[in-house]
């Protein structure tokens, strides 16, 4: 009786652990997913739901519908803390979405002791035989971009970094150029980085037109459409080969019988997070979309072969879908009247600056009726729609004007313009909190072949997991 007792718990013991053990599993030890030809990885820098909600809800009020990165069959609330830091830097999730292993903030593909060298998705990729792309929107040696094919102390080592580049032996780079490329300062220093990569057996594309004439089959390719990071959307520069088209590119390019995997960062969400501008954010998001638009064009072609993972490396600026100026309010259809991005105002505003001996307020007032469509009560002139400044804010300009403007001489610097930006955010019922990244979980979705292992609430070391077993 004693011994059949002890039997029976024995039993209970092992189911309980068996139990406990399966819910204490991460997502993708649950049950391994089989290899998939094609991977797109899409990584929005700075790009959390306040960044995808508010350019869902403006794209809906425009009547374009819902952005097609919000309709993914699959979604994981996903954590970004690194090893040091509650709050995560670009380097040390870049590590971990690319790696899975977390790190200190600063650090690419190297653990926090700085001994142990990661591997990336992307180096796995390439060993299984696949083809590997790599696209951003911001340098290419950026952080983000970086994580997937270098292992440096210090992000800002950018020749290293682009030595690691070449090295990788990856078969597309494409977007902005390579920061630092001549750094005869470096230790590392051998030569151009472009000359370095040409003698690698790269074929390095300057400009649009350069790489448009890039063609299947001729080898490794290197596609610098911008001297530095691409410009932004709301900027309108059209001789720029954009991140759609470096993705439609990349498709064409690397196709082939054993697949490949591309990794496509909309690096330039994160730069205008942090100035807190948030028309051009949007614009960012809507044009990451697009991109994602192109993988899910390919993806329906091949749809058994074919994943799609959509996700974020952290929030920046704090961004909130709400002011405490509007209340219960929503304006973000306001968005549409911004025509610039914070960037080219301050430099449009330095230019009138720079041109007269005494600058007036009277002087910049044209800048914010054309490309914000913000107007004085005094202006007699102003049209039906234009937003009209309170009391409160033709003060906040009024000191912002001088603090730039001492005397009507321009000390240079983006006061004016910061608060321009400030004041149109706020009647587009938009606040920001911080000029840095902020803890905010991010989300991943997903779609096509095994895009159901992203489901939950996960880490993002969890994404490059995943990401290996469907790679090997
Ligand atoms: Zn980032």
């Amino acid at each position: 009786m004693k011994k059949s007792f002890s039997f029976r718990t024995l039993i209970w013991v092992i189911a309980l652990i068996t139990a406990f053990s399966c819910l204490t599993l991460p997502a993708q030890s649950a049950a391994a997913p089989k290899p998939v030809k094609y991977v797109f990885l899409f990584i929005g820098d700075g790009m959390s739901i306040p960044q995808r909600m508010m350019a869902d809800e403006y794209s809906v009020r425009a009547k374009q519908g819902k952005l097609f990165i919000n309709q993914m069959p699959w979604q994981a609330v996903t954590t970004t803390r690194s090893a040091n830091e509650f709050i995560t830097d670009s380097a040390a999730s870049g590590t971990a979405i690319a790696c899975g292993e977390k790190t200190i903030n600063g650090r690419i593909g190297i653990d926090a002791t700085g001994k142990r060298k990661f591997e990336s998705i992307a180096k796995v990729a390439k060993k299984s035989g696949r083809k590997v792309g790599i696209i951003t929107s911001i340098t290419i040696n950026h952080a983000t971009p970086a994580s997937f094919y270098a292992n440096v102390l210090s992000r800002s080592n950018y020749y290293a970094i682009a030595l690691d580049l070449i090295n990788s032996n990856f078969d597309y780079f494409g977007g902005g150029g390579a920061a630092k490329h001549d750094d005869k300062k470096s230790k590392l220093y051998q030569g151009n980085i472009y000359d370095l990569a040409a003698k690698a057996g790269y074929q390095v594309a300057h400009g649009k037109k350069a790489i448009m004439q890039l063609k299947p089959g001729s080898g490794k390719a290197f596609a610098v459409g911008s001297p530095s990071a691409i410009p932004y959307a709301i900027d309108n520069t059209p001789d720029t080969m954009r991140l759609p088209e470096f993705v439609d590119q990349a498709i064409k390019l690397l196709d082939n019988p054993n697949g490949f995997f591309i990794m496509t960062e909309g690096g330039r969400i994160d730069s205008v997070c942090h100035s807190n501008d948030a028309a051009t954010v949007l614009q960012e998001v809507i044009e990451f979309d697009k991109a994602v638009r192109i993988a899910k064009a390919f993806a329906d072609k091949h749809p058994e072969e074919t994943l799609i993972v959509v996700t974020g490396d952290h929030e920046t600026g704090g961004l909130t879908l709400g002011f405490a100026g509007t209340g219960y309010k929503s304006y973000i259809e306001n968005l549409k009247y911004q025509k610039c991005s914070l960037t080219e105002l301050t430099r449009k505003i330095n230019a009138i600056g720079d041109s007269k001996k005494s600058v007036t307020m009277d002087d910049i007032k044209p800048l914010m009726k054309k490309y914000f469509n913000m107007a004085y009560k005094s202006d007699k002139a102003r049209t039906a729609d234009a937003l009209i400044l309170t009391s409160a804010e033709e003060k906040q300009l009024a000191n912002a004007f001088a603090e730039q403007f001492p005397k009507g001489k321009n000390k240079g610097g983006w006061a004016m313009a910061r608060n321009i930006v400030r004041i149109f955010n706020n009647k587009c019922a938009l606040g920001w909190t911080t000029g840095a990244h902020t803890a905010l979980p991010v989300l991943t979705t997903a779609y096509g072949k095994s895009s159901d292992m992203f489901n939950g609430f996960i880490d993002n070391t969890d994404i490059a997991k995943i990401l290996k077993q469907v790679v090997k």
